[in-house]
């Protein structure tokens, strides 16, 4: 499933369900069942960050408006105890930010040991919205992917797995729920003055994509596309990304040193 997944120069159907045969009520009675094992790695991830580990997991989440950013994070973090997670949602960069390198940010939202972390958005912005729209030059924009690539190797060497996630939408679909988030009162707040900007760049956008993913998946930080116009779909191959990955950090419950466990046990057993 996780190699179907793999960006290999080419972008699906974003209809398209790779690895998965069957309706919504299959897939999702599929992902749900992946939840108590999902809950378990987590609490050991999180175990070990409590007694020295090094080891955490940043899920990275990018897609066009309406892509199904927010459903994802929630859909995966409603499957972990919270205080194991660290969300951020990268926006326009502030004054403070933007007086930083673009890393700035990003260093600051990475999960501690032990936590998943999950960026809605990320530093891909810096060479997505930056380059459809030029917001610093092309010499500047041009020098980040090897940044991010030399960032990305950091950070999977200190312990840190990364999960880079595309979220693959059709410009129809994305349509269909712009439409819906106009016509429904309770979506409103979701609009934003960016998205049609961002919908009348969508060729640029989508090449601007390919040359991100293209340049940017090596064999320890690779993209993984997922057709992202059936929401049912998206949640449950986000659900695999993030468990396989989980299952392969090679994860056992931790003792902590400098506890004597049978001399605890002595004690309490001893008590009156
Ligand atoms: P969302 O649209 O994801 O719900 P927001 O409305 O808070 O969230 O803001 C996201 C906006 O911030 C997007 O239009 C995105 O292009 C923009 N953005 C994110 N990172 C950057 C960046 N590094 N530079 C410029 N704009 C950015």
């Amino acid at each position: 499933m996780r190699e179907l997944l793999r960006f290999n120069g080419t972008l699906p159907d974003p209809r398209d369900t790779p690895g998965f045969k069957g309706d919504k009520g299959k897939a999702r009675r599929e992902a749900a069942a992946l939840a108590p094992e999902m809950a378990e790695l987590q609490e050991m991830l999180f175990a070990n960050g409590r007694v020295g580990g090094r080891k955490r997991l940043l899920l990275v989440l990018q897609g066009m408006d309406a892509s199904g950013k927010d459903g994802t994070v929630k859909h995966i973090v409603s499957q972990v105890n919270p205080a194991g997670a660290r969300i951020t949602s990268f926006g326009t960069p502030t004054k403070e930010e933007l007086a930083h390198d673009f890393l700035w940010r990003i260093t600051n939202a990475l999960p501690s040991p032990g936590q998943i972390g999950v960026f809605n958005r990320s530093h891909y912005e810096d060479v997505l919205v930056v380059r459809v729209h030029n917001l610093v030059p092309r010499a500047v924009w041009g020098r980040r992917y090897a940044r991010i690539n030399a960032f990305e190797k950091r950070l999977v060497t200190s312990g840190c797995a990364v999960v880079k996630v595309y979220l693959h939408l059709s410009k129809q679909e994305q349509r269909q729920r712009l439409l819906e988030r106009v016509e429904e009162p309770t979506k409103h707040w979701k609009v934003g003055p960016a998205d049609l900007l961002d919908r009348r760049r969508w060729e640029d956008y989508q090449q601007a994509y390919e040359v991100a993913l293209t340049r940017c998946s090596s064999d320890l930080a690779p993209w993984f596309v997922v057709p992202a116009d059936r929401k049912w779909y998206r949640d449950w191959a986000v659900s695999h990304l993030v468990l396989k990955t989980l299952r392969e950090m090679d994860l056992s419950w931790p003792t902590p040193a400098g506890v004597n466990l049978a001399a605890m046990k002595k004690e309490l057993l001893a008590e009156p």
